[in-house]
């Protein structure tokens, strides 16, 4: 709720602030048990430091962060390290994230060890199921991170977020480093795991090819904004924000008779740390009015289901 996520740009040899990038700014969404909420944007719009900061690896500016029913923003340490064995990430790079000199048994059986399984012959047999849950082989537990490829790489990372049967996990681009032909490997692996252990995904990508297929509801976000926000069908049949409907236009589809014009946006993405004034995207909105440039549309619900902050839908 009213998610902040502010960093401060500091220069000169005394530190001194000169100013501040609103990553996440005021961002409120919910994900609901056993769903894939896929977040879609642009980098640099917020999403990996939204999904950090739900999890606390990076602690918020402001706003409150609820799991389950409660408050997690102010409970002591301890109590998150707890809450951690529930809630998981994922991470794009998932060679940067293995530690190269450790081999895969350890890898995965260190989650263990942090909560409390202590005993060395149950930890091999959870490797071992872990293993076979992501599709690799109990013989790979003595291996080292650089003798797999970027897939299999990826679904050790997956095994090791599973460890501790987590509620939650975010995905923060879990697919964007692979070959396009391993993407879809390890987003149907993704689903089949989601089903088979009833996980919820925060699932965070940059383009809306690859939320396609494995989301329940999209949220799309630019610069420290989300801009729209409802289940897939609704988004990709009726999308409702002009930056929406310009990602969308990207998108290639099976049917060319079916493939609309490609919106071209013109500029770049301004800087967060020097958004525009009321609608962050009237700069590059071929649809921008001029009441655009003065006040900031809410984000609220115009159909069942279906949240924009544009002021088209007022
Ligand atoms: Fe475009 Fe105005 Fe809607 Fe912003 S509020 S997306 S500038 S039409
Ligand atoms: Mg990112």
């Amino acid at each position: 709720k009213k998610l902040k996520k502010y960093f401060d740009i500091t220069g000169g040899v005394l530190g001194k602030k000169l100013g501040e990038v609103k990553a996440v700014d005021d961002v409120s969404f919910s994900v609901n048990e056993g769903e894939i909420l896929g977040i879609v944007g642009e980098s640099g719009c917020g999403k990996s430091t939204t999904g950090k900061a739900l999890l606390r690896l990076i602690e918020p500016t402001d706003g409150e962060v609820f799991f389950e029913e409660q408050n997690i923003i102010n409970i002591s340490d301890e109590e998150m390290r707890k809450l951690r064995k529930d809630m998981q990430i994922i991470f794009q790079d998932p060679y940067a994230s293995l530690n190269p000199r450790h081999t895969v048994e350890k890898i995965i059986s260190e989650p263990l060890l942090t909560h409390g399984m202590k005993s060395k012959e149950e930890r091999q047999e959870r490797v071992k199921e872990l293993l076979e849950d992501v599709g690799l082989k109990a013989y790979h537990a003595s291996r080292y991170p650089h003798q797999f490829s970027g897939g299999q790489r990826q679904r050790i990372g997956i095994a090791r977020a599973l460890a501790n049967n987590p509620k939650l996990i975010v995905c923060d681009e879990p697919v964007s480093a692979l070959d396009v032909s391993v993407q879809s490997q390890i987003l149907n692996l993704m689903e089949k795991l989601r089903n088979k252990y009833n996980l919820t995904y925060l699932f965070i990508a940059h383009d809306l090819s690859v939320v396609k297929h494995i989301s329940d509801r999209v949220g799309v976000m630019y610069l420290g904004g989300m801009v729209e926000l409802t289940t897939k069908d609704q988004l990709y049949e009726d999308p409702k924000h002009p930056y929406t409907q310009a990602l969308l236009s990207a998108v290639p589809i099976t049917d060319p008779d079916e493939q609309q014009e490609r919106i071209i946006l013109e500029g770049d993405v301004p800087s967060p740390s020097n958004p525009p004034s009321g609608c962050p995207f009237h700069t590059r909105c071929p649809m921008a009015m001029d009441v655009c440039k003065e006040i900031k549309p809410e984000f609220k619900e115009v159909e069942d289901q279906h949240f924009v902050a544009c002021h088209l839908y007022e």
